[in-house]
């Protein structure tokens, strides 16, 4: 019998990559014919160590041989505590971060219900700030804060609560867009009333890889600050070292009030999410943001290997921080050797996109990237922009081989 799934029916873009994936290690995912794939991908960030890193994957192996605690809730369980212990050790301490960590349930979206949720119960407001081109999940909160019109289509019934205000802080962009915010919280003519929360992602990935600016990220940071408004930072996408430091704002030096992480906090493509939030914003009762997979303990399992193998130090910031300005670098030779077809090149760390002046110029880009062994996705409101999350695990030969394969990819279109 043939069977379709519904997954098949719906994909229209790059994730199309007609092969069964088998096996994956380090960088690379192989098919069932045993044909080896560089992963650019990375999961959509979910797998900024990569695919079976060796210390997490014995961590797990130990755990489940000793008959460890899978599933409870929102128990405390050893492998939770000592997930707690580290992340407060390694991240929260050294950046003197003083957040409550909440697990709101298994993914990225449950991490942005639960900020925008208790926004509203700590301001008592109801309206939130989001930006165009920003995404933050499929249900129905995190979906009416996501700019794309197509997605929010999807809900099938209104999406209210939102203002949307242009993200237009690239590097060196106008300010206008947080200029137009501070103007219509002026003018009681505008019909904004004071929005409980702002929403930002510091780089836009599903968005196409739109880097705010530090300077408008702190002006963001202050105009909240000014406001009364609490600044929720979701760094599900581009958090756990994407930028090159393991929260994307520290360059900005800014301290949001919420922060929702997921993707690679687990380390091992685990589902997994907190959301933290300043001490004085705790205002949950017991009972009041439930879900049943809240504890995940292999996920807290391999996260506290992941941070001790990766966050003692500063090793792998300064590391990404390097290979940052080579992609810059490599990539933008490449953008200045075909302007007919890349219009711009945007990133930092190891996220990159490579904006192409037509989404079929993308799309076959990533197609023909895909047919020399290299996995890479479209993002951007058209699909215009080839993504590049390349584990940050990889080596500086899988990096250049990678982007080798993109060079040829794009000479060939
Ligand atoms: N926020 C950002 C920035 C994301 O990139 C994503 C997923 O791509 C989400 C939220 C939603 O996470 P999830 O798909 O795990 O619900």
């Amino acid at each position: 019998m043939n069977v379709t799934t519904i997954e098949s029916e719906v994909r229209t873009y790059c994730r199309n990559w007609p092969v069964e994936f088998e096996r994956a290690a380090g960088s690379r995912m192989f098919d069932r014919d045993g044909r080896a794939y560089l992963d650019f991908f990375a999961g959509a960030s979910a797998l900024n160590y990569g695919h079976n890193h060796p210390a997490l994957k014995r961590a797990l192996i130990s755990y489940l041989e000793q008959d460890g605690v899978t599933h409870s809730l929102d128990m405390l369980t050893v492998a939770k505590q000592e997930f707690l212990t580290e992340f407060a050790a390694r991240v929260l301490g050294p950046r003197q971060l003083d957040y409550r960590v909440q697990f709101p349930g298994p993914t990225g979206t449950n991490a942005v219900e639960a900020a925008l949720k208790l926004a509203r119960k700590v301001t008592g407001r109801q309206s939130v700030v989001a930006f165009t081109g920003g995404f933050h999940g499929m249900s129905l909160g995190s979906l009416a804060v996501t700019g794309n019109a197509s997605k929010r289509g999807g809900a099938g019934v209104p999406l209210g609560h939102t203002w949307r205000i242009p993200y237009d802080g690239f590097a060196g962009g106008e300010v206008s867009g947080l200029k137009l915010l501070d103007s219509m919280l002026s003018d009681s003519s505008s019909g904004m009333d004071l929005p409980a929360a702002v929403i930002v992602e510091t780089v836009q990935g599903e968005g196409g890889v739109n880097v705010a600016g530090p300077v408008w990220l702190a002006d963001l940071a202050e105009l909240c600050r000014r406001r009364g408004i609490l600044l929720i930072v979701d760094d599900i996408q581009m958090g756990c070292g994407r930028t090159g430091s393991f929260f994307s704002f520290e360059s900005a030096g800014i301290t949001p009030d919420i922060v929702c992480l997921s993707k690679s906090i687990s380390g091992y493509g685990l589902p997994m999410a907190l959301t933290l939030f300043r001490t004085e914003l705790d205002v949950w009762q017991p009972g009041e943001h439930n879900g049943t997979f809240r504890g995940n303990n292999p996920a807290f399992v391999t996260a506290t290997a992941a941070l001790r193998e990766f966050w003692a130090d500063s090793t792998l910031e300064k590391q990404t921080a390097e290979r940052g300005l080579r992609f810059e670098e490599v990539l933008g030779e490449l953008a200045a050797q075909y302007p007919e077809h890349v219009s711009e090149l945007r990133g930092r760390g190891l996220v990159w996109g490579l904006a192409f002046r037509e989404p079929d110029l993308a799309r076959q880009v990533a197609a023909t990237a895909f047919a020399a062994g290299l996995l890479v996705e479209t993002a951007g409101s058209n699909d215009e922009v080839v993504k590049l999350l390349p584990p940050l695990t990889s080596t500086d030969e899988e990096l250049a081989e990678g982007l080798g394969i993109l060079r040829e990819s794009v000479r060939s279109v």
